[in-house]
């Protein structure tokens, strides 16, 4: 499936890194909401990653020089470093390759692991015990055609939108003192990423505008061709689509919200932007102000989910626009990911529900915020209708697993909406005024780090005399004496 041998042709024409000079820190402050342009105080010590790319759309490739900056994450000196090619993936069903690789300006080599899903970069030269490590490679990145329909279908050229789901080469995870080289479970999210920062920079046709992470700082428009440069703030990946589509926007609390949509869906784009401004507001209220400047959605030909959050961009079904309910949650949720996910981050693969139970919660919290009581009933009725036929039959177990170890009716019934009617016991056990107070600490504490789902739990019993400990035990941590499986 891989046509590596073609992509080396590629490397005479590669561009070499662009002559704009190494952009100041503070020019991330521009992708961050005024309220919080004195949040980056620790840019120097996370990962920084800078791009310089060209993107084709008719050739579906995306292609450039990648430079990342970060500390020897070992205790030991470091011999090689593991990078992660999503695109190469079985679900993702594109290509990636990398070349010429320098360590600290070291040459080095490079192998391909676990189906060339990990590149491992070796060099000479040992980098020592908390030294500065630059990498440098450059990077062809080729992407399905409508793919939605059988693959995963957020890394995807959908013939008006070109979406590009993790397809830049990123530093693999280290944990526990080694790199992590396990391929990924692919049933939800699959990209665990520390906080870094995104300088990148895209030139492609005139006929596609570019939907990213961050915002724009600067732009350049020729004859054929335009040129885009990106600074992202600090976000936990960033995600780039290549777009034909129109846009409605609006601007709520500071935070500019784009819809990218059908044309023929036009009415429908006003009601997304409707329901994304409420959530919005709402979430602003509950946890805290929006950390950025900008919040994306883009209509994708899609089969095989609803919506995708990535850092500041959501992907949404193009269905949905033709189903307002489903629309409104689907928003609803991917806006809550916002802050639990990407703000207050926690192991996608090992503690799924942590971001996805208080995502779907969160749907919980808006119909109560906007439709009051029977907004707030009916969305806790459907979780639990949700709950009850999976004790009905027989499935049920504990909420804290690996993705690996649920299946995709039992990720959705148990991280998902067990998980909220956890939430929602430890809002009873702990009160609204605890509960809601614990919300807010929990996103200032926790801003952009990683968690776990105790972290919350701690935060509530901070705030109140009641025991949630117990509610814990039995709700996320009890296995059921039914089968799970
Ligand atoms: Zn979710």
């Amino acid at each position: 499936m891989l046509r590596l041998a073609a992509c080396v042709l590629m490397i005479v024409l590669l561009q070499p890194p662009s002559t704009h000079a190494n952009l100041l820190n503070g020019d991330h402050a521009l992708a961050m909401h005024t309220l919080h342009r004195s949040d980056p105080t620790s840019f120097s010590d996370v990962p920084h990653y800078r791009l310089d790319t060209l993107f084709e759309p008719s050739a579906q490739r995306w292609r450039g020089w990648l430079q990342v900056r970060f500390r020897n994450p070992s205790t030991t000196p470091l011999t090689s470093i593991y990078m992660r090619l999503f695109a190469n993936l079985k679900d993702f069903n594109g290509e990636a390759s990398i070349y010429r690789p320098t360590v600290n300006g070291q040459r080095a080599t490079i192998s391909y692991e676990r189906n060339n899903y990990l590149a491992r970069i070796d060099y000479a030269e040992p980098i020592a015990v908390g030294a500065d490590i630059e990498l440098t490679l450059d990077f062809l990145t080729v992407m399905p055609i409508d793919a939605g329909t059988r693959f995963y279908g957020a890394f995807n050229d959908d013939g008006t939108s070109i979406s590009m789901a993790s397809a830049y080469p990123l530093i693999a995870e280290f944990r526990d003192n080694e790199w992590l080289r396990e391929i990924p479970d692919g049933k939800g999210d699959l990209v665990n990423t520390p906080i870094a920062t995104y300088d990148v920079e895209v030139t492609l046709p005139l006929s596609h505008r570019i939907v990213a992470t961050g915002s724009a700082i600067a732009y350049q428009r020729r004859a054929q061709e335009h040129t885009y440069q990106l600074v992202s703030g600090l976000q936990r990946d960033f995600m780039l689509v290549a777009t034909t589509l129109p846009v409605v926007t609006t601007v709520v609390d500071g935070t500019r919200i784009n819809i990218y949509h059908d044309a023929s869906q036009r009415t429908a784009a006003y009601t997304a932007m409707r329901y994304a401004a409420q959530s919005l507001r709402t979430f602003n209220h509950l946890f805290g102000q929006y950390p950025y400047n900008e919040l994306d959605f883009v209509s994708v030909d899609a089969r095989s989910f609803y919506g995708v959050e990535y850092p500041g961009v959501v992907l949404l079904q193009d269905r949905l626009f033709m189903n307002q309910p489903l629309l409104e949650r689907i928003i609803t949720h991917e806006v809550a990911h916002q802050w639990f996910y990407n703000v207050v981050g926690n192991d996608v693969q090992q503690h799924a529900w942590v971001d996805e139970s208080i995502a779907t919660y969160s749907q919980v919290l808006y119909q109560e915020q906007v439709y009051g009581d029977v907004g707030k009933n009916r969305e806790l009725a459907a979780l639990q209708a949700q709950y009850d036929e999976l004790v009905k039959r027989k499935r049920d177990g504990p909420i804290d697993q690996p993705m690996s170890e649920f299946t995709l009716y039992t990720f959705n019934a148990i991280a998902y909406a067990k998980g909220a009617l956890y939430l929602d016991a430890l809002r009873q056990t702990a009160g609204d005024e605890a509960f809601f107070a614990a919300l807010l600490s929990y996103v200032d504490r926790y801003q952009y780090q990683i968690v776990d789902g105790t972290a919350l739990r701690d935060e509530v019993q901070q705030q109140c005399t009641c025991d949630v400990q117990s509610v814990y035990q039995t709700w996320v941590l009890a296995q059921d004496d039914t089968e799970t499986e």
